[in-house]
């Protein structure tokens, strides 16, 4: 039996959802789990790994449908709610899902695939009327989810992990940040993303929690469900924290105040999915009593590496490795080097991930030869935590021989009085190889040679930027990570 659901009924009379003002029972959210894998095996005995896509807002019915997927064996796929029919549809046939379930507010867009000869289209309301059946017995080594990648660095891969690596990223981060059954929690990030699934729903309803749904951010809604007094768990990413940040700013005296005492009362506030400026940091610690816990964490092998619940919290440093995962530093062989010198993060554990859908070299890649799962992040460990100085293949520039991150020179930039924001990117170049340039957000207009002069005294005149361009945003994708690569293309 999948641990999440043994779990669940033991919880059975706990409010586990709170979806558009009304709360529902870990039962309900069974019964209809139950129901809709009774539907989804319709006169089958197993979906036997079948893709089952779904498109549903964060929701009870969403919670539902991926429950009752995996309760009938079959493979859940989470689609993006905000894309375009073209990424939908890479990811409906890279998966060759055999079924897509799909809410009303979707039907029309994903209309193409109605007469589908291979997939069965199923609307969300005809989940709920067939009659209950024996569902099947499905093992912790099969397949239970593909996520997509955030496609930050080339093409999104679907990464393929079964029932035993879910249960392994859930229950290692219940442990590390002692989610318990009188935890509630707001639940507002996307839920094609580990972020959203694991760390926040599934974290959550492994316990005995509550998770309530924000469909979509928006900081004031955000702030109000705050004052109701009953969040106490909150995970966001960096770009969240920034504009609630923004959003407080502009609120009375009165109003900060009451949200500041609020936001104090909770158990535990994380940050995550891409790096955290110190700024933030800083600037929520004022606003909230709260540093901000930072972890790391991949589609391919949940979360690794965080800064400790009890102890003290770093800015700009990940933490440690998490319990039941295995962490090493190492060279471009693969070579393990001392944790003091800047090298690959390299993970083992039963949270990494089986393969990427359909692409065997990719996986066999994505490996050493000693089964350690290659991240392409570079990292370095300073004081007993570590330091995250970006990824390989984009973030760590390489100019005139030198390796320069691309993170740091963020992390300096960010302080100047007038950058709102930035994006640091190497640009080929004959005489260097690469240089470094700087997309900016500004307050207002920046004077370049004074710019140059400031970062002289910050940093080496090597990692300075050669050029700057001022844009009104970086470009990110749904989780807000700059996209490197479209930044690249401004250049
Ligand atoms: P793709 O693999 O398609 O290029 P992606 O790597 O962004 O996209 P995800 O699996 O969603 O896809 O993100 C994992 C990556 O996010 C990590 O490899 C790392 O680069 C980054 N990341 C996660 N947490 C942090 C953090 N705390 N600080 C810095 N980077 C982080
Ligand atoms: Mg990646």
């Amino acid at each position: 039996m999948l641990e999440l659901i043994q779990k669940a009924e033991k919880h059975s009379n706990n409010k586990a959802v709170i979806d558009r003002g009304s709360a529902f029972s870990y039962g309900e959210l069974l019964d209809q789990s139950y129901r809709i894998g009774s539907y989804l095996l319709g006169k089958k005995k197993d979906l036997n790994q079948t893709r089952v896509a779904f498109m549903v807002k964060p929701s009870l019915d969403y919670l539902a449908i991926q429950w009752g997927i995996w309760r009938a064996g079959g493979i859940a796929v989470p689609l993006c709610v905000t894309y375009p029919f073209p990424s939908l549809q890479y990811v409906i046939e890279d998966t060759q899902a055999g079924i897509l379930v799909v809410a009303p507010e979707f039907e029309e867009m994903l209309s193409p695939y109605q007469e589908s000869p291979n997939i069965k289209f199923i609307a969300i309301q005809d989940l709920y009327t067939d009659a209950i059946r024996d569902l099947p017995d499905v093992s912790k080594d099969r397949g239970a989810m593909i996520l997509y990648t955030s496609g930050t660095t080339s093409l999104p891969k679907g990464v393929l992990t079964t029932h035993a690596n879910i249960e392994a990223q859930i229950s290692t981060l219940v442990d590390a940040w002692e989610w318990n059954s009188s935890d509630y929690t707001l639940s507002l990030l996307p839920l094609h993303h580990v972020h959203g699934i694991i760390n926040v729903n599934s974290c959550a309803l492994w316990s005995g929690a509550t998770v309530q749904f924000l469909p979509q951010f928006d900081a004031k809604a955000v702030f109000e469900i705050f004052l109701e007094g009953r969040v106490n768990v909150f995970m966001a990413v960096p770009t969240i924290y920034f504009k609630l940040i923004a959003y407080y700013d502009t609120l009375s005296e009165e109003e900060q105040i009451a949200i500041t005492e609020r936001l104090k009362t909770f158990r535990l506030m994380v940050s995550g999915s891409a790096a955290l400026p110190i700024s933030v940091m800083e600037r929520w610690h004022q606003i909230s009593g709260h540093y901000l816990l930072e972890r790391y964490g991949m589609t391919e092998i949940g979360m690794a590496i965080s800064n400790p619940y009890h102890g003290k919290r770093r800015a700009g440093q990940i933490g440690q490795p998490l319990k039941g995962v295995e962490v090493r530093l190492c060279d471009e062989q693969d070579t393990e080097i001392p944790l003091d010198q800047p090298g690959e993060i390299q993970v083992k554990g039963p949270g990494v991930f089986k393969a990427y859908w359909g692409k065997a070299e990719a996986t066999t890649k994505a490996f050493t030869k000693d089964g350690w799962f290659k991240t392409g992040d570079i990292a370095v460990m300073e004081d007993g935590y570590f330091k995250i100085l970006g990824r390989d293949s984009i973030d760590i520039i390489k100019s005139g021989g030198y390796k320069i991150s691309a993170l740091e020179i963020e992390e300096v930039l960010r302080t100047h009085s007038s950058i709102k924001d930035c994006g640091v990117v190497g640009i080929p170049d004959e005489e260097w190889g690469e240089k470094v340039v700087a997309a900016l957000v500004t307050e207002e207009a920046i004077d370049i040679e004074a710019l140059n002069h400031w970062i002289r005294g910050k940093m080496p005149a090597y990692k300075t930027p050669r050029k700057y361009l001022f844009v009104d945003d970086l470009p990110r994708n749904t989780m807000g990570k700059v996209t490197k690569n479209e930044l690249k293309k401004l250049f």
